[in-house]
């Protein structure tokens, strides 16, 4: 008992010691002020308040390889050390009082910031953008990498005057001079320093209003104005909803999209300023294959759930990821129907359940959880709360949890004592089995959406038939066809039982079906029937590019005597923003001999040898490695390219640049090619290769 008591008095001063390092000072606004340069480097001078509530001998800012040339504390000289990632201001503070802190630097961020496109010599492709969350803002301005402490942020940027410049907040002013502009953006709340943004390159952009007046200006490449509306459709639908259902008026002056080429993820919430992956700026065709509607719900969520709420660390994750999927599901529900949520939760809850019984179940409060944990789990966790303590409490705790909380952070602690409280109701077996449990309660999930959606009940008792009958299962699903008219049931039907369906009904399923039916058939199918062949044909001239590219691969293939006929009536098509018609075309045609000649052939091959190049976005070319890598057709400048793909920033583009280049290295002809190749490189390009080359 004694021993107990003083353990737990040491371990309270070393607490108390920590905070007190940690809790520093207050830093109130910060006013930063960037010259970037398209070379990469970046000009700047930042300004703080900062208040102390108690006496502190020392504060810092976090700032990762900076070049001082000034620092001033109330406008004189300040002594200060650096270690190259904190600078520490030596000075005593008094409680109570306001200081300001100004620090003038250049750097050349490593991460935080990317440059794209300004080495390839195409000028419309130039963009200046940020990330901060896991890249950590302090790499261009000194600030803090912990989330506890908001401030202020006024950010104006001064670059080429022929570039549109967006930060976060209110634009309060433009001003030429000669050659460049001065944006000056201004928030009027704190935020954490991962949320502070910029993004600079050629666009145009359109402003709509929310039925509460926010503005919302959505922002595109200049030219390509039909992309605007498939790509923004529903964000004011979407933005209703979202204040509606939350109870809370949006928390921020302004709200604003813009898409970036190469962006390192789907899309990023930073405080009124989303920025996203430019793959989903889809023309009206290309819509239904992919569209942007749950990322631009699941970034708006977080600008309550994230930005205006902020975990205090990592262990609380949930809150920022789950509750984003969370709403956005709903969201996405309102404007394109509940069935549409039930089954993207049934999806979820599937691959939960195969990770879970892989032995990969992970619990959401474990900080190192996957995305498929925080985000998909996340919201299937809050389905069961909200299905436990009943729609009302759950949005009167959620509220109320938003309003004690807002413009600081929280715990998940937080968030269920603001349930308990609204719903009087014990959720310790909840927080157990949803938040502490690491294996998926599947079984749970499924009996949700059976008592909810009756299209999944039938999908499920169509499933069991199928296992349990000796009735042919395409009678079967016909049984259930007739009983329930859904498209979902009927698409995932057909991929999972296609082997097993005649060609009378596969044939009539292509006249009949719809979009997505029709996808779920040729995407399924890996021979084409003689009797089948005209109603294939007609894919190629289907309103999905999926649809159309994998339908001119398969006839292609499969009827080697109509190729030419199938060229033609696909030349031109480019496909999904990843162009993926056209590849697959100048990959085609590249191979035909009756389609044309040698030169012209071999004209298609340089052509589609030339999406690797870095001036395009790791989406075309990724695919363009993978089509040159399948007929063995790299040639030397595609060898460079994948060298220069090892050093990416897109994490998934970079593996798969890495991934692809082992299997080259493996052959020592190939390996002595590219160590040839290799000489030739920038420094910034081989920091992979090097490695391993010299490894072995
Ligand atoms: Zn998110």
């Amino acid at each position: 008992m004694k021993f107990k008591s003083i353990l737990l008095l040491i371990l309270l001063f070393g607490m108390f010691l920590l905070r007190g390092q940690q809790t520093q000072v207050d830093f109130l606004t910060a006013d930063i002020a960037i010259i970037p340069d398209s070379t990469g480097s970046i000009e700047a001078t930042a300004s703080y308040e900062l208040m102390a509530n108690e006496k502190a001998r020392s504060f810092y800012l976090d700032a990762q390889k900076m070049n001082f040339s000034s620092v001033l504390l109330n406008g004189k000289k300040a002594k200060y050390e650096y270690d190259g990632k904190r600078i520490e201001i030596q000075k005593k503070i008094k409680p109570g009082k306001k200081y300001r802190l100004s620090i003038s630097y250049n750097v050349q961020p490593q991460q935080a910031v990317y440059f794209i496109g300004w080495n390839d010599g195409l000028a419309d492709n130039n963009q200046i953008w940020t990330q901060g969350q896991g890249k950590y803002t302090s790499h261009w301005a000194p600030s803090l990498d912990d989330m506890n402490d908001k401030m202020i942020f006024d950010l104006s940027i001064t670059f080429d005057k022929a570039y549109e410049v967006i930060a976060n907040g209110k634009l309060e002013d433009v001003a030429a001079k000669g050659e460049v502009k001065e944006w000056k953006y201004s928030m009027d709340a704190p935020m954490s320093s991962y949320l502070l943004a910029f993004s600079i390159g050629d666009y145009d952009s359109k402003t709509m209003r929310s039925t509460s007046g926010t503005p919302i200006q959505n922002f595109y490449y200049r030219g390509d104005e039909d992309t605007y509306e498939p790509s923004y459709r529903y964000t004011k639908e979407l933005f209703d909803f979202l204040e509606k259902e939350i109870g809370m008026p949006y928390p921020w002056k302004n709200y604003k999209q813009v898409p970036v080429r190469d962006f390192l993820y789907a899309g990023m919430e930073n405080t009124g300023l989303t920025i996203f992956s430019d793959s989903f700026m889809v023309d009206s065709l290309a819509y239904a294959d992919k569209n942007y509607v749950e990322v631009n719900a699941h970034e708006m969520a977080h600008q309550w759930f994230g930005n205006l709420v902020t975990e205090i660390d990592g262990n609380h994750h949930w809150l920022h990821e789950g509750f984003a999927t969370y709403y956005a599901l709903l969201a996405e529900g309102s404007v394109l129907g509940e069935e549409n949520m039930y089954w993207k939760l049934y999806d979820k809850a599937k691959a939960l359940q195969k990770a879970s019984e892989a032995g990969q179940g992970q619990a959401l409060t474990d900080p190192k959880a996957s995305s498929l944990t925080f985000y998909d789990k996340g919201a299937w966790a809050l389905v069961m709360l909200s299905d436990l303590v009943g729609e009302e409490a759950f949005k009167t705790g959620t509220l109320n949890f938003l309003k004690t909380h807002q413009f600081s952070n929280a715990t998940i602690a937080d968030y269920l004592k603001a349930i308990s409280e609204a719903s009087r109701k014990d959720i310790s077996t909840f927080e157990s089995v949803w938040l502490a449990g690491t294996s998926f309660p599947m079984e749970q999930a499924r009996q949700y959406l059976s008592n909810n959606s009756t299209t999944i009940r039938d999908f499920l008792a169509m499933q069991h038939e199928i296992r349990t009958s000796n009735a042919p299962n395409e009678r079967i699903m016909q049984k259930y066809w007739a009983l329930n008219p859904s498209k979902q049931l009927r698409e995932r039907g057909i991929r999972l039982y296609f082997k097993s369906l005649s060609n009378e009904f596969i044939g009539e399923i292509l006249r009949t079906g719809d979009l997505k039916m029709r996808q779920a058939v040729v995407q399924s199918t890996t021979r084409i029937p003689a009797e089948l062949q005209h109603d294939y044909e007609r894919l190629l001239e289907d309103p999905s590019h999926l649809t159309v590219e994998q339908a001119l691969y398969l006839l292609w293939v499969q009827v080697p005597g109509k190729r030419d006929e199938y060229l033609r009536m696909t030349e031109g098509i480019v496909g999904m923003p990843d162009r993926n018609v056209q590849l697959m075309w100048l990959l085609l045609a590249s191979l035909t001999r009756d389609y044309t000649d040698e030169a012209l052939r071999q004209a298609y091959r340089n052509e589609l040898a030339n999406y690797t190049s870095p001036e395009h976005s790791f989406e075309v070319r990724q695919r363009a490695f993978l089509l040159l890598a399948e007929i063995q057709r790299m040639n030397d400048q595609n060898f460079k390219d994948l060298i220069n793909a090892t050093v990416h920033p897109q994490y998934a583009f970079r593996s798969f640049a890495r991934d692809l280049l082992d299997t080259y290295l493996k052959d020592p002809d190939k390996k002595l090619r590219i160590r040839r190749l290799a000489d030739g490189l920038k420094p910034s390009e081989l920091r992979y290769i090097t490695k391993k080359l010299t490894i072995e």
